[in-house]
């Protein structure tokens, strides 16, 4: 079944022009198959004109099969002036060897003009030039229309006569783009419908989240009668970003009920999201509409009271949907409903009614008082909880550490030695790091994993310091705030005290509790 919105996906293109995203030649390949699974309509893969990655990327991607998207070559039309069978950069998007080719053009006089210094025929011959080239070779052809919304603002006439020199020359699909991402719902909607009147083609929509408006404006091009959407993964692009497909899709899906993707692909959208963050080396995004960690979380006592009733009634669809999950922060704004509902969400059973509510609690406020925050480490909450519900033995316990620095060679070295008990056993280990607290990992992993050897596949991800300010009347100065994961899951553990170090320990030691706690 045809469906009803097209999602043509530029992350490996337009995405991979944001700051901070480089992807490697393997990295895409990796991506392109997750898309694919994922079952978006087209993947652009690059632009081989621009960068010899990108023809590397094609070399291998033709040698794969991808199963529901098309792959797309991107490229410009051909340069002024000269032929477009002689034009090197067209000559690479017949080599890329896709069955697509996405080409853009100039739309707007201001470009044709100051930017190209071309005439403005010589630029509608370049559109129609290149466009029949690519279908002459039996391409399907997509005209990205570049500031077709500032160019239709300018000289509307004009604008139309390029979409008409894409069309007659054979364009199957016509792409309107607010490349700089300023413009306003209403004028992408009633441009959009002007250029429906002018072509008979296809129209799709590309826009850019500059004044955060990249999703309101494509839904807007979608009003205005355009069927096919361009996006990229967490809305990675140039400036703020191109349009967010891990927003287009569920709005489409799930508020507008049109058929893109797989409705069974839905449900794996926090997964993908969380994927192409993974490979691009960038924290995923809390507040992420629909996908972030944040975006199902509550906190107010009244809200989480609430939900704890009604889960709709501070939540607008169900989060596994979209294959989030309801978070519930405990924090000095916790209730007991906060408690309970956490400890859910943890394994543990437990109920308004429970006695040791009151103890656990009070053990939470006591140890906030003292600098600890157990919103974003939900490890060492669990242990705190588990401690209260369960009275058991820890699986270890450190009996002493040492951390040393020295230089060497014009490096800093740390070492940690630690020794550890377990039952009647005593582990003593030493470790190298480039920091301290690499070095105290180092050597706590060391010596647990003889005992525990699931905790070898324990990373530490993410590590932070706040210094706590005196005004808030916390016991600690340092607060340690550490992100572990094991490949299936991640959590958060934290540490309190006057040293950093010590601080660090305590966050680390939570961690690897945490992987051992039977719940
Ligand atoms: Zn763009």
């Amino acid at each position: 079944m045809k469906p009803e919105v097209e999602i043509y996906d530029t992350t490996l293109r337009d995405g991979s022009q944001g700051e901070g995203i480089n992807f490697s030649v393997a990295d895409k390949l990796r991506i392109a198959e997750r898309l694919d699974a994922f079952g978006v309509h087209y993947i652009e893969g690059g632009w081989p004109g621009s960068n010899p990655k990108d023809i590397e990327f094609f070399a291998e991607a033709k040698k794969r099969k991808y199963k529901n998207a098309r792959l797309a070559a991107f490229g410009s039309t051909r340069r002024k002036g000269v032929a477009v069978e002689q034009d090197d950069q067209v000559r690479l998007l017949l080599e890329a060897e896709t069955s697509v080719v996405t080409i853009f053009g100039k739309t707007w006089l201001l470009h044709v003009k100051e930017v190209l210094r071309a005439a403005p025929d010589e630029n509608l011959a370049m559109i129609a030039d290149t466009v029949r080239y690519l279908k002459d070779h039996g391409k399907f052809v997509i005209y990205d229309a570049e500031h077709c919304f500032d160019g239709y603002k300018g000289d509307a006439d004009y604008a139309a006569a390029t979409y008409l020199a894409a069309e007659k020359a054979g364009a199957d699909l016509l792409v309107l783009c607010d490349t700089n991402g300023g413009c306003l719902p209403t004028e992408i909607r009633e441009i959009t419908q002007a250029a429906r009147a002018k072509v008979k083609i296809r129209l799709g929509i590309h826009t850019h989240d500059d004044i955060g408006l990249g999703l309101a404006n494509a839904l807007a091009g979608l009003e205005g009668g355009a069927t096919h959407v361009q996006g990229t993964i967490n809305g990675y692009g140039e400036r703020t970003g191109n349009c967010n497909l891990t927003s287009v899709i569920p709005t489409l899906v799930l508020k507008l009920k049109k058929s893109c993707v797989p409705e069974s692909s839905v449900s794996k959208l926090k997964e993908l999201s969380q994927y192409v963050d993974e490979i691009a080396n960038i924290r995923h995004n809390p507040r992420q509409p629909w996908v972030g960690g944040a975006a199902f979380s509550h906190k107010g006592g009244t809200h989480v009271n609430a939900v704890q009733k009604v889960s709709q009634s501070y939540e607008h669809i169900n989060p596994t949907l979209v294959g989030n999950s309801r978070r519930v922060l405990i924090s000095d704004l916790a209730g007991r409903s906060n408690i309970v509902l956490k400890a859910e969400e943890l394994g543990f059973k437990l109920s308004n009614d429970t006695p040791e509510l009151k103890s656990i609690l009070a053990k939470i406020k006591e140890r906030e008082h003292q600098g600890y925050e157990y919103e974003a480490a939900e490890g060492s909450l669990a242990l705190v909880i588990r401690k209260i519900l369960k009275h058991q033995e820890p699986p270890f316990y450190v009996q002493a550490y040492h951390v040393s620095m020295r230089g060497e060679a014009g490096d800093s070295v740390c070492e940690a030695t630690i020794k550890v008990r377990v039952g009647n056993e005593i582990a003593h280990t030493v470790a190298e790091g480039d920091g301290p607290v690499n070095a105290l990992d180092s050597a706590l992993r060391a010596a647990l994993v003889r005992f525990y050897p699931r905790l070898e596949s324990v990373r530490l991800t993410d590590y932070k310091v706040r210094i706590l300010d005196s005004a808030t009347g916390t016991a600690s100065k340092t607060r340690v705030l550490i992100e572990s994961g094991d490949g299936k899951e991640e959590w958060g553990t934290v540490g309190a005290s006057g040293n950093i170090i010590e601080a660090s320990l305590q966050a680390l030691v939570d961690s690897m509790e945490y992987r051992l706690m039977e719940r």
